[in-house]
Order: C-alpha cells, then structure tokens, then sequence
C-alpha cells in the first residue's frame, strides 16, 4: 500500500491549493526503498515549501517532503565545506557554521529555506553581482533519479545532470544530499549604508556605480509613487564588518548566531479590505520619509532576513492569498521595462507591500537558472480576483517586449507559450530530462502548467 496521507497543499502564497498525497520518509533508506517499490508516481520533492506558488505541489500525484531528511553529514571548518541531506534548511548551516567563521555564499530573503530547495531553485541573494547563484557554491549532490538509481552529478561528474538539477525546479531527481561551499567572513555583522534614491532613474544608477564597491545591495521600492517619483526607493548597500570595526561588547563574540526567538506572528487572516491602494501608500510614504541617509552596524539576521522577524507573514495577504512577480530585464532594457511594470501595477492600484530590486551579475551553465546580468523587481500582489489575470497578463507582454523572464520559484500564473518565450534553453532541459525521467516520474502543478514535461 502507498504510505502517506492525502492533504491539501500549498506554498507561501497559499495561491494554488491542492489535495495532494504527502509522504514524509523517516530515513534515507525508507526513502529510497519508495522509488525502488515504484510506490509512488507524479513524484515532486518538497522543501519548506517557500516557492510562491506551485512548485512543490502535485495534485494529481505525490508530494515527498524532508521534515526528517535533515542530518549533517559532515562539515570541515577548514575548508568551508558543508555535506548534508537535502532538508537541511540555511538557518541549520548558519547556526553550524557560523562559530567558525563560516557563512553562506548566498541566501534568499528568508533563511527558512531547504538545501534542496536552493539548489532545485538556483536561489541568489543581494550579492549575485559579485557571487552569483547559489547553484555556483554546489560542490556535488546525490541524486535519486526516477528507476530509483543513484548518481553522483558535480561541475565535472555528469555535468549536464548536475546542471540541470540547479535550478531545474525538482524535476530531474530528488536530491538527497549535497555538498557546498560556505564563504569565510569577518564577523556576523553587516555594515549597511542607507541611501534614499529620488526615483527609478536614480536607483538603477547607484546600483551600477556602487556593484565594485559593496558585496551586497538591494533597493525597496515605493511601487505606488508616480510621476517624477516614480520608483523611488531606499537603497541598502552593505559589506561583511571586518572584526576591528565592531565595538568592544560584539568583538567578545564576533561570530554571534542569534538564538531563535519566539517570533511574533500573524494570528489570522487579515479581511482583504486591510491591504488597498490607500493603507499601502499610507505605509510606503512613511517609511521613505522615515529613513535618513546613514550607516550602521547590523546583525546578519536584520540585514539578510528582516520578514523571518515575523511568522506567518503570508497572512496579512487574507484567505485569497497573494502572488510575488518577480521580473528580471537585461542592462540594456532595465530602465524602459521596470518603468512600464511599475507605471502598469500602480495604475492598477495593485497595492504592493513589498518591492525589492537587486543588481544581478552573470549567469551560471544551468539551462532553467533565472539570473543572468541586468537588474530585477520582485513585487508582491494581493489575489485581486477576476482582476488579476489580466493585470498578470498585461505585465508578461512588458516583459516579453523588453526580454525580460519571470522567476520560477515566485511563479503562479504564467502559461507554457510564455515559459517557452522566456527560457529559450527549455528544450535544453526536457533533453537532458528525457534522457533519466522518460516517464515523467518527477512532475509538479507548476511543470504541467508551464510545460516542463511530456
Ligand atoms: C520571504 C521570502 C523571501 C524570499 N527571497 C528570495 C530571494 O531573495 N531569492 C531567491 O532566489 N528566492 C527567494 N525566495 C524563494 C525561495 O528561496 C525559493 O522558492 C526556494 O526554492 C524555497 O525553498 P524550499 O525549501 O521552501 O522549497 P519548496 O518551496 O518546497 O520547493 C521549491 C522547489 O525545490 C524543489 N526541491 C525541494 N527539495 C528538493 C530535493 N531534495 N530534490 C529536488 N528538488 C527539491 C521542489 O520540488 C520545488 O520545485 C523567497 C521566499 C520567501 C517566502
């Protein structure tokens, strides 16, 4: 009998739920016992279930989560080399590696974040300039592949799986262990320069004269301020604090982990009257008039994770739920596109809370990675309803006009003809996928959507 139980399932945009059988392996070897029985089929990994949208859902088929995949294999404080299972999540690495001097090389805005999930989403952080992806910092990863096989895929060993896997989105195999390499660093601080940027021209400008200067960068943009205002941000630009820099109390400890705190949480659904056009720029005038131009010294966990400072934070979005878009331009059709996207979403008044654009650097090999050089906006959408497909869709022909893409660990929405436009190396993938899951066996929601199989 198929062990698991049928639950509805959804990630952090509570977008797209589905009834979907879950099975949480106890050990590696229950786990590979399920792909040796052929116990399952529509199989797709989950991780902490962060993607926005459907990603690590299968309505039709089975969904293995990693709540106890999650041991350290081993870990070399010399080198910075981490090996674990693949439910291992970044804050396990950071309260690990830390004390020695140890730091990712790159993390998402939240540290709640599986390894395997940053590898199958090819995840990048405020420092993709300078570092790239984390799918860069991959040594090597066990796979799992669909006849219940194992094969060991690095930069040189089977490089073409390996590739495939960083930032193929689950669907090549399930990762069952990596290696990676972490990045030394002074302290566990962050010297963080504020610096507020009168609109988009502006922000675009200061992110490419100060790329040299500062490992990491990133902007919040107003995204409901119009006219000569339009896209006006505060810029947070930040380097790792050399030891001799901190005061005397925090160089006692220079390697700080912060404990985890009992976190404040949303405690219920916000009515979907609370977040409208009027609250939204209420809040996002008061804090642009707030910040002054300055520095500080910062904690790693205020800089790099400021919304794990409160739990369940997708609530405030209400029952319907919310979607993230994020879109990437090249350099050479950054400042026309963005300015369409956020003249499009203000005159929407689709009221977005949140909206981040980062400085990205060069792409890596892998066919499905998101990133490569130029600049990109994530912006949070509420669930508008009938409203909201059009207004998806009219943002998708600004991107396709300007060469843009859209993120697959943010998506919801977007239909196969768009994917296939956006990642002209899709063809490249389904190959390579073909080749060790001629069946299929490895299927999400989001891959039947955008036609990541066959
Ligand atoms: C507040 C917030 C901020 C964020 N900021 C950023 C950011 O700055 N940059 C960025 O890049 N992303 C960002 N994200 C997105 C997030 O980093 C990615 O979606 C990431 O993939 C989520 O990992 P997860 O463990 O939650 O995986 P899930 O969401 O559960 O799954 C994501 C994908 O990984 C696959 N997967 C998981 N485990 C395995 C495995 N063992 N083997 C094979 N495939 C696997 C799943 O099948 C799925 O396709 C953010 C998300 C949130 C909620």
């Amino acid at each position: 009998m198929i062990p698991g139980i049928r639950t509805s399932l959804s990630c952090w945009g509570r977008f797209h739920p589905a009834e979907c059988r879950l099975i949480e392996p106890e050990s590696r070897m229950k786990l590979a016992a399920l792909f040796c029985d052929h116990a399952a089929s529509g199989v797709i990994a989950r991780g902490m279930g962060r993607s926005y949208g459907d990603s690590s859902v299968s309505g039709e088929g089975t969904v293995i989560g990693q709540t106890y995949l999650n041991r350290f294999l081993s870990f070399d404080p010399q080198h910075g080399i981490i090996h674990c299972e693949a439910g291992v999540t970044l804050e396990d690495i950071i309260k690990v590696s830390l004390p020695h001097g140890w730091f990712l090389p790159t993390t998402p805005g939240t540290k709640y974040v599986s390894v395997g999930g940053a590898i199958a989403a090819d995840v990048h952080g405020k420092n993709h300039h300078v570092d790239g992806s984390f799918g860069n910092w991959v040594k090597g990863v066990t796979l799992i592949l669909a006849d219940g096989s194992i094969m060991e895929c690095s930069p040189s060993k089977n490089p073409d799986v390996f590739w495939a896997t960083v930032g193929g989105m689950g669907l090549t195999g399930f990762i069952r262990d990596a290696r990676i390499q972490l990045r030394r660093v002074e302290s566990s601080y962050y010297s963080v320069r504020y610096h507020r940027c009168r609109n988009l021209e502006a922000v675009l400008s200061m992110l490419a004269s100060t790329e040299q200067q500062y490992r990491y960068s990133v902007g919040w943009i107003d995204c409901l301020s119009r006219g000569s205002g339009l896209g006006r941000s505060v810029l947070m630009l930040a380097n790792n604090t050399g030891a001799r820099a901190l005061t005397s109390s925090l160089r006692s400890d220079p390697f700080r982990v912060r404990a985890s705190a009992r976190l404040p949480s949303v405690p219920f659904d916000f009515p979907d009257w609370v977040l409208n056009p009027f609250s939204v720029n209420l809040f996002n005038q008061a804090y642009y008039f707030k910040q002054r131009d300055r520095e500080e010294i910062v904690p790693y966990d205020s800089f790099f994770y400021p919304l794990d400072g409160i739990s369940s934070w997708n609530r405030i979005y209400g029952k319907r739920g919310f979607i993230q878009y994020q879109a990437l331009f090249p350099d050479k059709t950054a400042q026309t596109g963005l300015r369409k996207i956020l003249e499009t979403v203000s005159s929407h008044g689709a009221a977005s809370f949140l909206a981040v654009i980062k400085r990205c650097g060069e792409a890596n090999l892998a066919p499905l990675s998101y990133i490569h050089r130029g600049y990109t906006l994530a912006l949070d959408i509420p669930n508008l309803g009938a409203q909201l497909m059009p207004l998806i869709k009219s943002l998708d022909e600004i991107l396709l006009e300007h060469q843009g893409r859209l993120y697959l660990a943010k998506d919801s929405m977007m239909d196969a003809k768009t994917f296939a436009a956006m990642y002209p190396r899709r063809e490249e993938f389904l190959n390579i996928k073909k080749q060790i899951d001629p069946e299929c066996f490895f299927i999400s929601d989001q891959a039947r959507r955008v036609g990541l199989c066959f």
